[in-house]
């Protein structure tokens, strides 16, 4: 289910889509770069051994509050793993 407005608890102002940079190396400037999607997995996944890669459940997307900087974060499943952290 695709929510069309997001609110602030604490304000109750409309909270606005941001874009989270991650980034695993600092570089020129110290501000980092390579920069990709923040996503997120299992709590107990492990990485490959041949990939050294952790498999990703999905992305993460946040909405900021512009009047207070709260910010919330969401988790959207990749259509192949839909379900998976589902709660019982
Ligand atoms: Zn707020």
């Amino acid at each position: 289910m695709e929510k069309t407005q997001w609110i602030c608890p604490e304000c109750e102002l409309e909270m606005h889509p941001i874009k989270l940079l991650d980034a695993t190396d600092s570089g020129m400037g110290g501000q980092g770069i390579a920069h990709t999607e923040l996503s997120y997995a299992a709590v107990d996944s492990v990485a490959s051994f041949f990939t050294r890669t952790i498999p990703r459940l999905g992305v993460v997307q946040a909405r900021m509050c512009p009047e207070c900087g709260h910010i919330n974060l969401y988790g959207r499943p990749s259509s192949s793993s839909s379900g998976l952290l589902r709660r019982p």
